[in-house]
């Protein structure tokens, strides 16, 4: 027999649709670079997003053309994910942390041509402008008149012909654009599709996912010009979710305030969001009583088992998932399975702190030389992944060694597989020691060390040793008022680990330089150790 269902193209108008007729109430609510509040609907956002559409199309935007954003989290950058695609075009975010030459390499990369900028992020804009040709610059929240040769995004909106026709879309039709953050070589494009992210957003939201419902209220801490914010406007749009977006002030006393004042019960940002969240709860626990049960999603660097057992005291819950940009990213989310349910609470614990298991369409497998590794929590190997949200190829460049000949994804990560299923990311393949001969996993070490009541913080990279080929060093940053002693600390990780893994120094800091999306920058700990003395 042949199957009789329709053959319903997978694209992102339906979500939109559908949430305009029966999410049309529901708030979108932003900070603003003044820290003003203010509040729109998915009825009046979806509306705008047409607009958009339809001012994108007359001024000339060609189906499957990217059109650059250079924006916070707030409504009008919800408009521009969804406008821009009902338009046929690709939305590219552009990452404004990055330095603005590799903006300017970015933008060039992708052939970007059409931007819409934040008014307060134009010093930024200027900084890159002269080496983009763009042909139009849209700037978003202006406060006073624009820029002779710049468009106004109110005006734009306002000045449309509401008889635009918009193109018909396909599902395979690209729908957004990022780059990846490029610690090995250049940063490289990703281009999603309308289909990858309907099904990406379906996913998100199950129950054994982040179990999104139309009665949460989201807090995508994680900036939309990271990995889509993780697909979460997306999603929201899906379920019906009220959004809070905080703009440009990702401090936890101003992140505390929205998720207080604005009832948030679940959020998501990457664990460095998470420590200093931590760090205000317990210093002031008077001052935001949030809702009981609030999750959060912690992702982008792996959550120290010991931040998920601080939230727990707390009444608060980390949900820790992994992904990429390559993978739209839900690749691997942390849910103590069912059966589980009544296990050891360390068991449970120690689940939590790994990945996690792929969700529904995603083929997870991890393998070193010798194929498939055993399901047995310790022998590691390269994570592999495929599925309708994992990038099958890079835009506009071959790199043929991040395939298999079978066809997935190798992602670069190491890690093992237990036997209930769960994959736990010892290490970047790139971050591995190599200590005479034998392999050490700084990733491995650095959660342990964040569990040391003493320390906050801690990178572990190989530093060039004479005898040894590398040594592994750690960087700190203890809590405030504490230093616990190197030997403290080896005794510490002595319990976990062989010997020679122990790092054979620990150089304190204030902070550990971080990358745009909030990772430890290696590179550059790796640069300023170099000549460490042995
Ligand atoms: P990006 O493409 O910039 O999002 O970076 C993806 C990389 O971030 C992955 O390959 C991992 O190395 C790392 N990563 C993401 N999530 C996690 C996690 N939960 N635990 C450890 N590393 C993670």
């Amino acid at each position: 027999m042949d199957g009789t269902m329709m053959s319903r193209p997978l694209t992102l108008d339906l979500v939109f649709q559908r949430a305009a007729a029966l999410f049309g109430s529901v708030e979108i609510v932003s900070r603003r670079p003044d820290r003003t509040i203010s509040r729109t609907t998915y009825g009046a956002v979806i509306a705008r997003a047409h607009r958009l559409a339809q001012a994108l199309v007359a001024a000339g935007v060609r189906p499957g053309e990217p059109v650059a954003t250079l924006m916070w989290n707030h409504a009008e950058h919800v408009e521009a994910y969804f406008g821009i695609p009902l338009a046929g075009a690709v939305v590219h975010t552009l990452n404004l942390r990055l330095h603005p030459d590799e903006i300017a390499f970015i933008a060039n990369d992708a052939g970007d041509r059409v931007l819409l900028v934040d008014e307060v992020l134009l010093p930024l804009y200027e900084r890159f402008a002269d080496r983009v040709p763009f042909r139009q610059v849209i700037v978003v929240g202006a406060t006073g008149p624009v820029a002779p040769g710049r468009l106004e995004y109110e005006a734009l909106l306002e000045g449309v012909d509401p008889s635009t026709p918009l193109p018909p879309l396909r599902e395979d039709d690209a729908s957004g654009c990022c780059y990846t953050s490029g610690t090995t070589g250049k940063p490289k494009g990703v281009v999603y599709t309308h289909r990858s992210t309907l099904l990406h957003s379906l996913v998100l939201g199950l129950p054994d996912g982040f179990g999104l419902s139309a009665s949460d209220t989201l807090l995508p801490v994680v900036p939309m010009f990271h990995v889509n914010a993780w697909g979460l406007p997306y999603a929201a749009a899906m379920i019906g979710m009220k959004l809070v977006m905080p703009g440009p002030y990702l401090d936890p006393p101003s992140l505390l305030d929205l998720m207080r004042d604005e009832g948030v019960t679940i959020a998501a940002g990457v664990p460095t969001i998470w420590l200093g969240i931590r760090d205000a709860l317990e210093a002031e626990p008077d001052r935001w009583r949030l809702r009981p049960g609030v999750r959060m999603i912690v992702g982008g660097s792996a959550a120290p088992a010991q931040l998920i057992t601080d939230f727990d005291r707390l009444g608060l819950q980390l949900i820790h998932a992994w992904g990429m940009t390559e993978t739209s990213p839900l690749g691997l989310v942390s849910r103590v399975p069912h059966a589980l349910r009544d296990a050891p609470e360390a068991l449970k614990l120690s689940l939590r702190a790994k990945q996690g298991t792929p969700p529904p369409l995603v083929e997870i497998r991890v393998r070193n030389d010798a194929g498939d590794v055993p399901r047995d929590g310790r022998t590691s190997g390269e994570v592999q992944i495929r599925g309708p949200w994992v990038t099958g190829r890079y835009a506009g460049i071959d790199v043929p060694d991040r395939w298999t000949d079978d066809g997935w994804f190798r992602t670069g990560d190491v890690a093992n597989i237990d036997e209930h299923g769960f994959v736990q990311l010892v290490d970047r393949v790139a971050d591995l020691i190599k200590s005479g001969g034998e392999w050490i996993a700084s990733a491995e070490l650095e959660n342990a060390l964040m569990c040391h009541p003493g320390i906050r913080e801690a990178a572990v990279v190989g530093v060039p040793h004479p005898k040894w080929s590398e040594r592994p060093v750690a960087v700190i940053v203890p809590k405030p008022g504490q230093r616990p002693s190197d030997d403290a600390l080896r005794e510490f990780l002595a319990t976990r680990f062989p010997k020679y893994w122990l790092p054979d120094a620990f150089v304190v800091v204030d902070e550990i330089p971080r990358t745009s999306a909030g990772k430890f920058k290696k590179t550059a700990l790796r640069e300023q150790l170099r000549d460490h003395k042995w």
